[in-house]
């Protein structure tokens, strides 16, 4: 496969380059090959960029929902039939292996466009009676010129996530993908011109963080969305702030998923496995502080190790292969000084934590079993395979732990008692809730964090408030007073 792309930016309909910009390579992880090699954005790019973007957007926007909403559901079905050659590209992009990629990343991106296309066209004002004849209407407006900033794991649908719902409302974007996966977005705005889009409203631009720190303080964008950590998100909120822009913020985690003694324990396992090691562990909303009941501990350590070696650990593109390698040589360092203070602080190795002496950025899926509370490995974000393991009593002294956390993300609850499932859900200081389940992300349900995981919702239709404003126009029947 052609993994170079015919240029490192999309900006106003077409490929361009300008090599003037820092090169950079891009990896591929199961080998460490060289696979593409990018130029970042000058600021003449960006320029470029913005400036097609505000140039596009209020034809866009004068549009009917129905006409946007067309456009955007046919670039869904573009994407999915050219599913199998976009997830192979995504693979190559971030290193996970195709049986997920296939299934998890192109489809997840046509979900959205498919989506919010939909509700393009239903997309209205209200009408507000306010006695003797007057009233206010209405108008749902676009913001203007968007800002999408994406993080590594997951291009294809982070760019389709924030691009979907800007354009269905009628804005037009800059999307920026992370420097390490740099691929897939320019598919995306490839597939969107060709099923119709007009030229600037998908523009995408490469580069490290200063190339979004120069998007997100240009006064021709009205919002930014970041996917990042929360460090980055810190300071793009606040750089926006001083702008007074819409932010969507969706940040990091170290979720709890806490597991009762009377949870089905082949559906626990298998939660475990879901909120910890898909995507080589590379999930914001990985619940990696799996809180164990003592009377089921034993029983779920056994039956999680016997699950793991059933893990197919190879070559990406192999089909039956469900477990890669990390996605850079910096992500696998982290990890593994992760797993020298987990042994460092006492927590007991239960399974893995060895590198796989080959080309690529291969480690073993990893357990650590009697974490306490206050470890790195249970109070940090390690974004790889690293399963925290931690011991409980009952649910009040559960509860306290799974919140004592700067975090907020995502929660899960593996219990049969109905009541108890529910009181926990709603105890949980979390965005997103899972009940015997964990890490689905359909885009039909709002998806973010709260405390320092974020702000805002992506997908639903709660993602059309962070992408519209509302104007009121107060209109008077009869004749209007005045004091003199
Ligand atoms: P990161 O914060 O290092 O980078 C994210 C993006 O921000 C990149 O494109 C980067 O170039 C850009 N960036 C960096 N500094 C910037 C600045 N000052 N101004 C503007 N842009 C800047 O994160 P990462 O390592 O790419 O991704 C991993 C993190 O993302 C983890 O913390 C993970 O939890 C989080 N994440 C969150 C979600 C979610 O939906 N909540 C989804 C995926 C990943």
């Amino acid at each position: 496969m052609q993994t170079q792309p015919a240029a490192s930016h999309f900006i106003n309909g077409q490929y361009v380059e300008d090599t003037g910009g820092e090169a950079f390579d891009v990896i591929y992880p199961a080998t460490g090959e060289v696979i593409a090699k990018m130029h970042s954005a000058t600021p003449d790019i960006i320029n470029q960029a913005l400036d097609a973007a505000r140039a596009a957007q209020p034809a866009w926007a004068a549009m009917s929902g129905t006409e946007r909403g067309r456009i955007l559901r046919r670039a869904a079905d573009m994407i999915r039939e050219r599913n199998h050659d976009l997830s192979i590209l995504e693979t190559y992009d971030t290193g996970k292996p195709y049986q997920e990629t296939s299934v998890a990343d192109a489809t997840s991106g046509a979900d959205a466009l498919e989506y919010f296309g939909g509700l393009a066209a239903s997309l209205t004002g209200e009408h507000i009676a306010l006695g003797d004849g007057n009233w206010v209407y209405t108008i749902r407006e676009a913001l203007g010129v968007c800002v999408g900033i994406g993080a590594w794991n997951y291009p294809t649908q982070i760019a389709c996530w924030k691009g979907a719902p800007a354009l269905a409302c009628g804005n037009a974007m800059v999307f920026k993908p992370s420097e390490t996966t740099p691929l897939s977005a320019l598919k995306m705005a490839e597939i969107l011109h060709e099923a119709g889009l007009p030229a600037g409203l998908y523009n995408v631009v490469q580069g490290l963080g200063d190339v979004g720190a120069a998007l997100v303080v240009d006064p021709r964008v009205n919002k930014v969305s970041l996917t990042g950590s929360v460090p980055t998100g810190r300071k793009v909120y606040a750089a926006a702030a001083a702008g007074m822009k819409h932010v969507t913020m969706e940040l990091g985690g170290k979720s709890p998923l806490v597991i009762f003694d009377d949870a089905n324990l082949e559906n626990a396992v298998s939660g475990a496995i879901m909120a910890n090691f898909y995507s080589t562990g590379q999930v914001c909303s990985n619940g990696t502080r799996v809180f164990v009941q003592k009377g089921i501990k034993d029983a779920f350590l056994k039956r999680l190790s016997e699950r793991l070696d059933n893990a197919v650990i190879g070559d990406p593109m192999d089909p039956d292969t469900s477990f890669g390698p990390m996605v850079s040589q910096r992500q696998i360092d982290i990890v593994d000084s992760y797993i020298a203070k987990g042994k460092a602080e006492g927590a007991r190795l239960a399974y893995g934590g060895n590198r796989i002496d080959q080309p690529g950025f291969w480690i073993q899926p990893t357990v650590f079993a009697d974490v306490t509370d206050d470890m790195a490995i249970a109070r940090e974000e390690i974004f790889g395979p690293v399963m925290a393991v931690l011991d409980f009593e009952d649910e009040a002294e559960v509860m306290a732990r799974a919140n004592d956390t700067e975090f907020g993300l995502a929660a899960g609850v593996f219990t049969n008692d109905l009541t108890r499932a529910h009181r926990v859900a709603a105890g949980f200081e979390a965005g997103t809730c899972y009940i015997n389940t964990y890490n689905d992300a359909p885009v039909e349900a709002p998806f973010g964090g709260v405390k320092a995981s974020g702000v805002g919702r992506e997908n639903s239709k709660a993602a059309i408030e962070h992408y519209s404003q509302v104007k009121s126009v107060f209109v008077r029947m009869d004749d209007m007073e005045a004091p003199f």
